[in-house]
């Protein structure tokens, strides 16, 4: 790759398969992009590109096409959406209109949240925006995901660093008419932590995920929302080598912590990672480093709440390549 080609890259220009043709990458944090930028886009791509723009998988937007002595042309182009999506949001980006400052950190996504969604337990563009100002700029490959319920509509559990909203129900038992919607609700879609006994509601916390389902389907108003939590799964990935589902790390976590994490996670990858690879994808640290060291390294200085709970170790799913899970036919029979 030549110098220049570099410092496109991370500038967050993609290289493409024709050498002298780039591609624009637009963040979007959180997935809600103002219609007013639309035209921004089109022109782009009509001016520029090849008239087309891809809808990436991170919520982002790619122009492809573009021809690479006209990079500083678009960069200036798309300061307007970089200063209301990045800067206004209290990113720093030092020069708007020489475009992104780094690439390597991906465009934190979020499911629509409850600015539309019923089922959502918090602002998931709003958490998004906060944790892009934390981590951003920043050129390790990390990706970020945040969704506002545990449907995880948004995946995050194929991500490094995966938040699902959790909200503490609370409950009345003053509105409380006895009908058991609450608890056939969550034994069917949740995890069966309610029971009807002496003609009240109890909740088992340790079975809780804080889905708020009961809120939604009780017909009295007896279960409240009460206060705001996030589960974070971590180490969840996809890639060549070892794709994996991520594993829970913590429960019940407040906002601060959540942003706590994310912002220690740098510091443990600038600790550990690999300096002879041209990039190591976090999972992969925490496989060389141990859990303990992980956990230890990005709960540094935080105030876990009274009610948080930290896994005691990692249960990763994922490839076995070493241990003959795959073979070839005739495969044995079970017996
Ligand atoms: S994850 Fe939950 S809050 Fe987000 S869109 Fe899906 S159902 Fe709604
Ligand atoms: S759904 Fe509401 S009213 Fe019915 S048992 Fe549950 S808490 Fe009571
Ligand atoms: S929040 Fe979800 S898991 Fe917890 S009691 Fe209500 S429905 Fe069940």
């Amino acid at each position: 790759m030549s110098l220049n080609t570099k410092k496109l890259a991370k500038n967050a220009w993609r290289v493409t398969k024709d050498r002298h043709l780039t591609c624009l990458r637009i963040r979007v944090p959180g997935g809600h992009f103002p219609a007013k930028f639309f035209p921004i886009l089109q022109e782009i791509a009509d001016r520029f590109g090849n008239g087309s723009v891809h809808l990436t998988t991170r919520q982002g937007f790619e122009i492809p096409g573009i021809a690479l002595e006209a990079t500083a042309e678009v960069n200036s182009l798309i300061a307007p959406l970089i200063r209301e999506l990045e800067v206004d949001q209290g990113v720093e980006v030092p020069a708007p209109e020489e475009g992104y400052p780094a690439a390597g950190t991906r465009n934190v996504v979020a499911c629509i949240g409850n600015r539309v969604c019923p089922q959502a337990v918090f602002d998931t563009t709003r958490l998004a925006y906060d944790i892009e100002k934390t981590i951003y700029p920043n050129n390790p490959h990390v990706k970020i995901a945040v969704t506002g319920c545990a449907n995880d509509c948004v995946k995050v559990h194929l991500h490094d660093i995966g938040i699902i909203g959790q909200v503490e129900p609370i409950y009345d038992p003053s509105r409380c008419i006895g009908c058991r919607a609450c608890v056939k609700n969550c034994r069917q879609v949740s995890t069966g932590a309610l029971r009807f006994h002496n003609f009240k509601v109890q909740r088992d916390s340790d079975r809780c995920l804080g889905c708020g389902e009961c809120v939604l389907k009780c017909p009295t108003g007896a279960w409240g929302r009460g206060d705001q939590y996030f589960r974070v799964v971590i180490m969840g990935r996809t890639g060549k080598k070892n794709p994996r589902l991520a594993a829970p790390f913590l429960e019940w976590a407040d906002r601060e912590t959540v942003l706590k994490i994310c912002r220690n996670l740098y510091d443990y990858i600038d600790r550990h990672i690999d300096r002879t690879l041209a990039k190591e994808h976090v999972g992969y640290i925490v496989d060389r480093t141990g859990y303990p060291v992980f956990r230890d390294e990005v709960l540094k200085d935080v105030v876990l709440s009274p009610r948080a709970k930290v896994a005691k170790f990692l249960n990763p799913s994922g490839y076995l390549y070493d241990h003959g899970v795959l073979c070839s036919q005739p495969y044995p029979s079970d017996g």
